[in-house]
């Protein structure tokens, strides 16, 4: 199978869109990601899959913790942005959210603990046990066949 026909079939899931960040010491770092999901209510549990390749997959393994921030529908510059997108290095202002990193303004930041990680193929599944959040009203931005959407 083509890899080009996966991501085709993949992307008609429509998603939001996350910045996963995490801290090791005083390096804060962050990374767009559409693989998120909720998976347990009691205890609360979320998962996020990291390419093998990402530096935030070591930056995990190495803090134990990673938080998950919803981008809203005015975000769509901070997705290009950290999924490297964008040539440039920004100097970008995050807020702390017990003690992790956070995206300003999202519609939820969430943070976590990693409960468990599974190696998958080329990814690592982090399920990650919620350990605070806090959700802001606003619109969702989408991602939809590989481009940004308005969620209507
Ligand atoms: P890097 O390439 O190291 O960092 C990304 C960018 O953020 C760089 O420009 C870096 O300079 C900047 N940056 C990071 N931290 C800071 C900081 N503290 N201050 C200033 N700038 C900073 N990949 C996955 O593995 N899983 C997914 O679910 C996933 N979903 C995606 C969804 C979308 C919509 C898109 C567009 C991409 C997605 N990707 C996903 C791809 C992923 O975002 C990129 O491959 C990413 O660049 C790899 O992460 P990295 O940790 O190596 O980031
Ligand atoms: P795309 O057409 O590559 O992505 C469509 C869908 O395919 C995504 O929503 C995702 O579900 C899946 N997908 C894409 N790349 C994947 C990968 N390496 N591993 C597992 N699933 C993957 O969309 P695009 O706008 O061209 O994406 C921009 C860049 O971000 C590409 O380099 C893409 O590979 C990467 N990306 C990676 C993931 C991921 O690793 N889970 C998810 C989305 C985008």
């Amino acid at each position: 199978m083509e890899d080009r026909l996966f991501r085709t079939a993949m992307g008609k899931f429509a998603t939001g869109v996350t910045v996963i960040t995490t801290k090791v010491g005083e390096n804060v770092h962050g990374m767009t990601a559409n693989a998120f999901m909720s998976v347990s209510l009691n205890p609360k549990l979320v998962l996020i899959s990291i390419g093998e390749k990402a530096n935030m997959n070591k930056l995990i393994k190495e803090s134990g913790k990673f938080a998950v921030s919803v981008l809203n529908e005015g975000q769509q510059d901070l997705s290009a942005y950290f999924a490297g997108q964008v040539k440039e290095e920004r100097n970008i202002e995050f807020d702390t959210f017990n003690e992790l990193p956070v995206i300003k303004d999202a519609l939820v930041n969430l943070t976590c603990n990693v409960h468990e990680s599974v190696i998958a193929g080329d990814h690592t599944l982090y399920i990650g046990e919620v350990t605070d959040l806090r959700v802001t009203d606003g619109e969702a931005l989408g991602f939809f066949e590989g481009k940004y959407r308005k969620v209507v």
